[in-house]
């Protein structure tokens, strides 16, 4: 993550920053109404910020279809709170699981890890836990070597839909071997506190019953909408087929405004909801924005101008008509901004054990590639896509210190 006020700092232009949540956005009035959320609290704790543009960029939440236990019992994956609730949680399950006397059905299932989800979040989290099981857990707590488990569980046929067929054996191949269980066409219905209920496809077409006991669970089924986004579509009578988010035109504009913008996993725009899509999108505004900016300051000036030229006279009003000129040159030089354009790179993900997938678009055709030489160039493109230099070296350094002396497992 990177902070917004390490970017800021850098700005010319004056920006404000309020750490807040937004939680209505009232279209009407051009106003965004926003709660200070965080634990410190002051005398104000929500408040109003009027706009003339609005640009949308909140995300999505974990979707849980309905599915009844899932928000009480289980982590989900998407904001650094929720590693760290898991971090805690696997470390809870390790140690009491070691607890003197536990009955090895207990002790079984405290270390039975579950993912839901057989996208990219839930394989690549799959892979990494066994990784810290492999590499860290194993030596430090010798006496849960048999007992613990990774499964990943998914209600398609297989996990990755989005990647080429040969990359989806090589990772489920790839999991064998780590002894990372993958349960497909088995689609999860109930979860408590100690199991999760499934209905599992048989080959014949039958479905069967099945209750898996777990000690950590982890849902990663994808995006859902923000209940402000939902909101904001409803004042929008041009939003009401839109189902999964805020259906943009080519320029990124929210179908039935003229100044409101979507970017990102909010925005529906006929994209995945990737992160490499959202940035994409991003630049993208940024440069119409300025070329926006960039128009109506000369714009301004021309008319500022055009004022003087016809009070002058003489040599004064020649120099003006220059100047005019000038800028009318300059006018022409702004570029015009196209509609966007998406540029797909590829997809990548971990897999465990230094092993990525990668299907990269190159040329007009696509590389598939598995194996570890992946995982080098999955390492590089991640280091390359962190925001800053700053970044860069944290995250470099996290994993010397990381392979040097092992995961940090510290709790609250
Ligand atoms: P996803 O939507 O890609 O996958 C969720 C999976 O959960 C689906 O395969 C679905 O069939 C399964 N599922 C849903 N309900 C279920 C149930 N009740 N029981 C069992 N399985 C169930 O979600 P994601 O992996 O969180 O990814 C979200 C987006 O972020 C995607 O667009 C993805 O491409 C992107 N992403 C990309 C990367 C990467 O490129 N490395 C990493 C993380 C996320």
């Amino acid at each position: 993550m990177e902070p917004i006020r390490n970017i800021l700092r850098h700005k010319k232009a004056t920006v404000k920053y309020y750490e807040a949540e937004a939680t209505k956005v009232d279209y009407a009035k051009k106003v965004v109404y926003i709660n200070d959320e965080s634990e410190i609290k002051g005398d104000v704790m929500s408040t109003e910020v009027p706009f003339d543009m609005l640009v949308v960029g909140v995300g999505a939440e974990n979707a849980t279809f309905g599915i009844p236990g899932v928000r009480e019992h289980s982590c989900f994956l998407k904001e650094v709170g929720d590693a760290q609730q898991i971090r805690k949680r696997i470390m809870d399950c390790v140690e009491t699981a070691s607890f003197k006397g536990q009955t090895p059905d207990e002790r079984k299932r405290l270390l039975h890890m579950v993912v839901v989800g057989g996208g990219p979040t839930g394989v690549e989290f799959a892979g990494e836990l066994q990784d810290f099981f492999e590499q860290d857990l194993k030596k430090w707590v010798p006496e849960i070597v048999d007992s613990f488990h990774v499964t990943l569980v998914e209600a398609l046929p297989n996990v990755l839909p989005m990647f080429s067929k040969q990359l989806i054996d090589y990772t489920e191949k790839s999991f064998k071997e780590e002894s990372i269980t993958i349960r497909t066409k088995t689609m999860v219905k109930n979860v408590t506190d100690k199991a999760i209920e499934a209905e599992y496809t048989k080959p014949d077409g039958t479905k069967e019953k099945e209750i898996m006991p777990y000690g950590l669970l982890v849902w990663a089924t994808g995006n859902a909408l923000r209940p402000v986004v939902k909101d904001l579509m409803a004042q929008i009578p041009a939003q009401k087929d839109s189902r999964r988010g805020l259906a943009v035109n080519e320029y990124l504009v929210v179908n039935g405004t003229e100044n409101v913008w979507a970017v990102g996993d909010c925005a529906i725009a006929n994209y995945a909801p990737t992160a490499q899509v959202a940035s994409q999108e991003g630049a993208f505004l940024a440069r119409l924005f300025n070329s926006l900016a960039k128009t109506e300051t000369i714009n301004k000036e021309l008319a500022g101008l055009s004022e003087a030229q016809a009070t002058a006279a003489g040599d004064k009003r020649t120099q003006i008509f220059e100047e005019i000129k000038t800028l009318q040159r300059s006018l022409k030089r702004v570029k015009q901004i196209g509609p966007f354009e998406y540029s797909h790179q590829g997809s990548l993900a971990y897999i465990g054990h230094d092993k990525a997938v990668a299907d990269i678009s190159w040329l007009s055709g696509n590389i598939a590639s598995g194996g570890t030489i992946t995982y080098w160039f999955w390492k590089s493109a991640y280091v390359n896509m962190c925001f800053s230099w700053r970044n860069r070296l944290l995250v470099c350094m996290d994993w010397v210190k990381a392979s040097l002396f092992g995961r940090d497992v510290s709790r609250e």
